[in-house]
């Protein structure tokens, strides 16, 4: 999952769908503020575990990311996996 953010659930880094935008305005601002500021994008929690001791699902996986959270949001691949526009149907375990 080269997406990453951390879960406002468990404080951990984990991983996020690929975040998008559901205008392509908002996309296009994105593109111009030097691909940084993901404030309107849309994500949701991959599924992880509650900490490394507990193997529990964290009760934040599928949640969708606080804007607060996807605003520090990063890619390790983002010449692979930019962010994308259009309403998307999230998938979650994908
Ligand atoms: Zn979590």
């Amino acid at each position: 999952m080269p997406w990453i953010a951390t879960c406002y659930q468990c404080q951990q880094q984990t991983g996020i769908s690929r975040p998008f935008f559901e205008t392509k305005d908002d996309f296009l601002a994105w593109t111009l503020l030097e691909r940084k500021i993901l404030e309107k994008a849309v994500a949701h929690y991959a599924p992880h575990s509650r900490s490394a001791t507990d193997a529990r699902p964290c009760s934040g996986v599928g949640m969708a990311v606080p804007k607060a959270n996807i605003l520090l949001a990063s890619s390790t691949t983002p010449d692979d996996d930019p962010p994308t526009w259009g309403r998307q149907i999230p998938r979650h375990g994908g």
